[in-house]
């Protein structure tokens, strides 16, 4: 098994995510299985707890586990499967350590960051591997080095390291060179510094990823090296993509990134070929058509919140050869009921996952312009709830119908908690999360779109539909396309009256690929096409 640590320098928001993920298809095409992993130096034990104003989007894996998004980029970009043990805390490590302490396991023994902590954390970079075989384990260390959380992290990949043995593990170092207008040069120096700190705590790069606005020349380079004490083919221009995320590995494989690697961990493999990579880029940069999507919620101004959501957008479209021109709508904004002004340049309208009551009534009047205009409507999670209230409100006639998360005094709970949240009171990992399956209702839209009787897709909720409704709902044209295998909850709706409205209690956007795009979303961006057209 080889090993790659990838560590940040100088500022955070690199985008080390994305160079993992890029690194890892990379290898994929050239043969090799990859597994990546994520740790995060905060305390919280996961990221569920945090609001997306803090941390972005929570991205849920398979298993339930509420994971940092850049686990988003790893399952996206490569075929690994992700577990929860691919995302380790400092919560996590304290949290096993405190345990073990308190069951007598270090019985007579001061418990001590090292070596109990860098132990917990060696064994989660082990564990990695092999709980899924592999033949490279990536494993990005969040936060910017000289943190001071990050630290036993790194104390533990220095031990890490030299158990393993040279030649079985290298550390790429995505780090930033600026661009200094005034002097008209790039800057190496906060670089060194960054280098230096790693070096102090015993840690070589054998590679640096140099995130940059402008082409590093050979001066530039050989200065790096040189400083850095990195080979200066191993100095990988790192430039901002210009159209897109999935550009990345192909421009780090311009710069011979992958064979340094494969050169350093002595993994004698064929070059990558990216034929499959390259034409959905090229499907993402030059489409024919394109279309505006509206997406209207409260993190508009967040780019990170919607990550996932935006991403399966982008490969609807290049399935459908098609641009997304997004109309980022706010949610809080459009409480007066004027979505229409907001909203009329869209061809289909997306209402997104969400907690609270924040923005909900300008989400309802959102969804009932896309309800009474006939434009293509797909709503996420709370977006399926919201399309739920604004139907019974404004079809049904249930005055005040709401979701008890928002007003307990409702007279008509249309969406109300799931029985075994009755008596949940822990906020961490306690919702309904991770792989259901749900049945498909024969003759809907959705089970036609899908061409399958059932579906596993992710959860990340507390609130679901009341079927007290079902009746009054179904009897106006609410229909109810998917459910739990034992009928119980309602996992799709549809609406009869309508070209293509559909609603979801699931996450879709967490099983889109770049060449695998989800049918909702791929269903969604074919009918508002149609509906722009
Ligand atoms: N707040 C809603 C619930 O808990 C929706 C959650 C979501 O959109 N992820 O059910």
């Amino acid at each position: 098994m080889k090993y790659i640590f990838v560590t940040g320098g100088v500022v955070s928001s690199l985008g080390k995510g994305l160079a993992a993920a890029s690194l890892g298809t990379l290898l994929e095409h050239r043969g090799l299985k990859v597994i990546l992993q994520k740790f995060d130096p905060y305390l919280n034990v996961d990221p569920g707890t945090m609001s997306p104003f803090q941390h972005g989007e929570v991205y849920v894996l398979t298993d339930g586990a509420e994971t940092d998004l850049d686990l988003g980029h790893y399952e996206r970009f490569t075929n690994c499967v992700l577990t929860r043990k691919n995302n380790l805390t400092s919560g996590q490590v304290y949290e096993t350590v405190l345990t073990k302490e308190r069951r007598g396991d270090y019985l007579g023994k001061t418990v001590q960051v090292i070596p109990h902590v860098t132990d917990e954390i060696k064994a989660r970079i082990r564990q990695a591997g092999e709980n899924q075989p592999a033949d490279v384990v990536i494993t990005e260390i969040g936060g910017t080095t000289g943190d001071i959380e990050g630290l036993p992290f790194l104390e533990a990949i220095r031990q890490f390291t030299l158990d393993a043995g040279p030649g079985n593990s290298i550390i790429m170092h995505v780090t930033l060179v600026p661009f200094i207008r005034a002097a008209g040069e790039l800057k190496t120096k906060p670089t060194q510094q960054s280098i230096a700190k790693l070096r102090e705590i015993g840690l070589q790069p054998q590679v640096l990823i140099c995130r940059t606005e402008h082409a590093l020349d050979e001066d530039v380079r050989h200065k790096l090296s040189m400083f850095c004490n990195v080979a200066q083919q191993a100095v990988i221009e790192g430039r901002d993509v210009d159209h897109t995320i999935y550009e990345a590995p192909l421009m780090l494989q311009n710069e011979g990134l992958d064979d340094i690697v494969c050169q350093a961990l002595h993994l004698d493999v064929p070059p990558a070929d990216m034929t499959d990579w390259k034409r959905f880029v090229r499907r993402v940069v030059s489409p024919r058509k394109r279309v505006k999507i509206a997406v209207v919620g409260k993190y508009i101004d967040l780019q990170d919140a919607y990550k996932s959501i935006y991403e399966s957008l982008t490969h609807a479209g290049a399935a459908n050869d098609c641009g997304i021109d997004l109309v980022l709508a706010d949610a809080e904004e459009m409480e007066e009921g004027e979505a229409e002004s907001h909203l009329k340049q869209a061809a289909g309208i997306l209402v997104p996952g969400g907690f609270g009551d924040r923005g909900i009534e300008g989400k309802i009047a959102a969804t009932r312009y896309a309800r009474e205009s006939g434009i293509p409507y797909l709503g996420l999670c709370l977006g399926m709830q919201v399309a739920t209230i604004e139907f019974a409100r404004h079809v049904c006639g249930l005055d005040r119908a709401n979701s008890t998360e928002f007003d307990l005094e409702t007279p008509h709970p249309v969406i109300c908690l799931l029985e075994e949240q009755k008596d949940v009171r822990d906020k961490g990992a306690s919702m309904r999360l991770g792989l259901w399956e749900t049945r498909l209702t024969p003759g809907t839209k959705a089970r036609e779109i899908y061409g399958r009787d059932e579906v596993h897709e992710r959860h990340r909720h507390r609130y679901e539909y009341n079927m007290q409704y079902r009746a009054t709902m179904e009897e106006k044209g609410f229909v109810i396309a998917g459910t739990s295998p034992d009928g119980t909850l309602v996992e799709l709706i549809e609406l009869r009256d309508h070209p293509w409205f559909l609603a979801c209690q699931f996450h879709p956007e967490f099983q889109s690929k770049p060449n695998l795009p989800h049918p909702l979303f791929r269903g969604f961006i074919a009918a508002s096409l149609a509906q722009g057209a």
